[in-house]
């Protein structure tokens, strides 16, 4: 019985990212009994049981700001459209295609989300939740009907642990044992590399996304080594010679940036490599991959640098600039852990693409 519990509780699924503005076919299955949008930023859904629901997000474009919304199946009768408060800007329901329920969650331009770590989770076989937003400041519940099912009480905190594991969408995978990596989390110690806006260290910036990293490709069977785990005075040659010595498959060194004069309106994502076309295609694939997590902060591009630690490593190496400290938008994304954990998924993603396809 508590196995036959635990599936149905562990259904979840990853919400689809659309960046442009395509468009998938949505399968037929149940209508949209109940929501709520709660106080604390969750969606709160009721179906009919074992509902086959679709979710997806856009990213905001000149008429409509960021938004998400769910396809159920089931025709709608009423169209509506409800005010929204803090963040949202408006919740609509509407018919879209015949036979389809569409719930649209439409937030305010400013708002920021991180849509890469969103899931749907399944409380039971009709109920539903996703956690949208943190709000900031008070934010007035809004909804239709009652989502909570009498008589069926959920152990909750199951589900956020859940949801944390998962947090992450898939990685590719690659043969297990078969690939090490040395990453190296620029500067430390005495060297705090770039310092940003409100005093952010590079130094403690890149050894967290370093570690993230290290973790994701552990993960997934790649052998991982960093050049400091912790807050040390390590010049370039030992860094070098550690990669070299442990004849590493690649090498990767983490960096963020800062601007001359500290322009608060220079922001942007870089990826340097010395040479050979290995080099060049890791530096491609971490590049798009960190950009996607990015949204808005510029495409500095794929460049030939000629710094010392991807000069004189032996294997293909890369030097990424995760953005830059001291502008207003990659330094407020870069203070948060959510968003280290991003740009460390993305460049783990870069990676194992790397080696799936290349290596
Ligand atoms: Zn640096």
């Amino acid at each position: 019985m508590t196995k036959f519990l635990n599936n149905k509780l562990c259904r979840y699924f990853s919400i689809l990212l659309f960046l442009n503005s395509a468009l998938l076919p949505v399968k037929p299955s149940s209508a949209l009994a109940a929501w709520a949008l709660k106080t604390n930023g969750v969606l709160e859904l009721r179906t009919k049981s074992n509902a086959n629901l679709k979710a997806y997000f856009q990213k905001a474009n000149q008429n409509y700001g960021d938004r998400f919304w769910i396809d159920f199946p089931g025709e709608l009768k009423n169209p509506r459209k409800i005010q929204g408060n803090g963040p949202i800007k408006e919740i609509r329901l509407g018919k879209p295609n015949n036979g389809i329920t569409r719930l649209v969650i439409e937030f305010k331009k400013e708002t920021y989300l991180s849509p890469l770590t969103w899931r749907m989770v399944a409380l039971d076989r009709n109920r539903w939740r996703i956690k949208l937003f943190t709000p900031k400041y008070s934010f007035k519940k809004i909804g239709e009907g009652t989502v909570e099912n009498r008589n069926n009480k959920v152990d909750r905190k199951s589900f956020y642990k859940r949801e944390k594991v998962n947090n992450y969408l898939e990685l590719p995978n690659v043969k297990q044992n078969r690939f090490s990596v040395v990453i190296d989390p620029g500067h430390g110690g005495p060297d705090p590399g770039a310092i940003g806006i409100g005093g952010i260290r590079e130094t403690d910036v890149v050894l967290e996304v370093s570690k993230i990293v290290k973790k994701l490709l552990s993960e997934k069977g790649v052998k991982v080594r960093l050049t400091r785990k912790n807050e040390i005075d390590l010049d370039l040659p030992p860094r070098v010679y550690f990669a070299n010595n442990l004849n590493a498959d690649i090498f990767v060194s983490i960096h963020a940036n800062a601007s001359r004069g500290r322009r608060r309106d220079i922001n942007g994502l870089e990826t340097f490599y010395y040479k050979g076309w290995r080099g060049r295609s890791l530096a491609k694939r971490i590049q798009k991959n960190i950009l996607k997590v990015s949204p808005g902060s510029p495409d500095r591009g794929v460049k030939q640098g000629r710094f010392y630690v991807i000069k004189n490593t032996d294997m293909p190496a890369v030097l990424v600039e995760i953005g830059f400290l001291t502008g207003r938008l990659d330094a407020r994304r870069l203070e948060k852990t959510a968003h280290r954990k991003r740009i460390a998924y993305a460049i783990a993603k870069g990676i194992l693409e790397y080696f799936s396809r290349v290596e």
